[in-house]
């Protein structure tokens, strides 16, 4: 596949300043499709040189004028969206029609929302006798992972630059060649030098480097709670903004007056979208005693249907892991329904759709996050169990609640450390504020919520 082998910064594709090198290897069939470079301090010391410089101005661009820079951006993302896609694929491993139906298709709703949010957002308003002002925090450092690879980039890149900041971004190193696309993208958008900046390279070097720089004024970082906390740490120690989007272990809460074959169905779909490597992913499915064995009839059904239409886990350090915690589920005396830790082809990081029956609470499968395509089944016996279960673990990200009312569904959902509940089935909405509650992150992405991330307040008195 085309890579660039340089860093984008300053609007040019520049030199890295290091010679080491980063393989992106097709999940698939397990073959290096290409190298980019592996950045270093020196490298991000230049992008936020770049970033430092294009902010004044970039600031000051009336925000109709950043709204039509993103407009074309959007523009871009459509015209580009064949190849995003086909990239996506090639480096993440995901079912070609999957990748262009949402990891090319939401990025274009995401970048066109915040077109329109930057031309109608309020940076401006009266309370009192003073005016209060919403000014940009300035250069922004984000850091982002590979699950949803341009998805993760455009959240955080469309609100900051409607806001008026300045981005240098370092991708995750399995996917970052779409990285590179969306780089083209913004140059081809017109978006002035230095405005936003690429430095491919490893989290401990490159993201590292980026999350410890003091020219960076916030540090947006989607990812594992593990590196969450450390880039939390850091950020505190500064004094400095910082947004985190983590891990989560959502619970998919079907209450005995559902439909309960359509909450179970959604429900397996949830999972093995993207092989299980959502980290909002209903991965928890709690089923009243009294339609327990028919909830795991269904599910089987349901995930048995996915058989060979999953795509492969994104690397093999995942494979074995995901493995791994199957295995444990067994061991810990859950009751495997479907699939199970072989892998089902020789070549690629495949794993079959997994159910587990019988799960507990407190078992490993049902408090830590998998990021694989693996359901486990818990039974409540009431709605207090079920609401002590769903909010048992240390996450609190998204979740589902099915009931025969929405009222009914609503009263159970506003009742869980959760940032995001999808009632009987909601869609999608790329305005609604997304992220954690407890350890699942700080901050909010999408919308105008996720703009007023990238946003401080001044006040001026009359
Ligand atoms: P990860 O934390 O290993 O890596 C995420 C990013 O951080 C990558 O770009 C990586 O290079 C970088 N990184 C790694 N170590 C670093 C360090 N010491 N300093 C700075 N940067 C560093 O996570 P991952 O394996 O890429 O992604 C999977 C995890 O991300 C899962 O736990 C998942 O739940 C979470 N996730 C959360 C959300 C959300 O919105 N809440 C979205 C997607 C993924």
């Amino acid at each position: 596949m085309k890579a660039h082998d340089g860093m984008y910064i300053g609007g040019e594709w520049r030199a890295a300043a290091g010679t080491d090198t980063i393989a992106v290897v097709n999940p698939a069939d397990e073959q290096v499709i290409a190298h980019v470079p592996a950045g270093v301090a020196e490298d991000v010391d230049a992008a936020v040189f770049a970033a430092h410089e294009a902010f004044p101005a970039w600031a000051a661009t009336p925000p109709a004028e950043r709204a039509a820079r993103i407009a074309a951006l959007r523009d871009v993302l459509v015209a580009r969206k064949d190849e995003i896609a086909e990239t996506v694929t090639a480096e993440l491993g995901a079912p070609l029609q999957f990748s262009q139906m949402v990891h090319a298709g939401v990025p274009i709703l995401v970048a066109g929302s915040y077109a329109e949010l930057a031309a109608s957002y309020a940076f401006e308003e009266k309370v009192g006798n003073s005016t209060v002002y919403a000014e940009p925090v300035g250069v922004v450092g984000a850091i982002t992972p590979w699950n949803y690879p341009l998805h993760q980039i455009v959240a955080k890149v469309a609100p900051a630059l409607a806001a008026g900041c300045t981005v240098v971004l370092k991708p995750a190193e399995d996917t970052p060649l779409t990285a590179q696309l969306f780089a083209e993208a913004v140059h081809e958008a017109g978006i002035p030098a230095g405005v936003f900046n690429l430095v491919t390279g490893l989290g401990p070097v490159a993201g590292q480097a980026l999350a410890e720089h003091p020219g960076v004024d916030l540090v947006s970082f989607t990812g594992s709670t593990a590196v969450g906390k450390q880039i939390g740490a850091t950020a505190g120690a500064a004094v400095k903004r910082v947004a985190l989007e983590l891990g989560g272990k959502s619970a998919n809460v079907i209450l005995p007056s559902a439909d309960l074959a359509k909450a179970v169905g959604v429900g397996i779909a949830n999972v093995m979208g993207n092989s299980g490597q959502t980290c909002s992913a209903w991965t928890r499915m709690l089923v009243h005693t009294s339609q327990y064995d028919e909830a795991v009839a269904l599910a089987a059904e349901a995930a048995a249907k996915y058989g060979d239409r999953i795509g492969p886990l994104v690397n093999a350090k995942q494979h074995t892991r995901v493995r791994g915690y199957i295995e444990k589920g067994v061991a810990e005396g859950a009751r495997l329904v479907v699939g199970g830790p072989e892998a089902p082809c020789e070549q690629g990081y495949f794993v079959s759709p997994t159910v587990f029956a019988d799960v507990t609470p407190e078992m490993t499968i049902a408090q830590e996050e998998i990021f694989g395509p693996v359901v486990s089944i818990i039974r409540y016996e009431d709605e207090g169990d079920a609401l002590r279960i769903a909010n048992g673990t240390v996450y609190g990200l998204a979740g589902a609640v099915w009931a025969a009312d929405d009222a009914e569904a609503v009263a159970f959902a506003r009742r869980m450390d959760t940032g995001q509940v999808d009632i009987n089935g909601g869609r999608f909405n790329p305005l609604a504020p997304f992220g954690g509650y407890k350890q699942s992150g700080v901050g909010r992405e999408l919308g105008a919520h996720g703009l007023s991330e990238y946003l401080q307040t001044k006040s001026l008195q009359f």
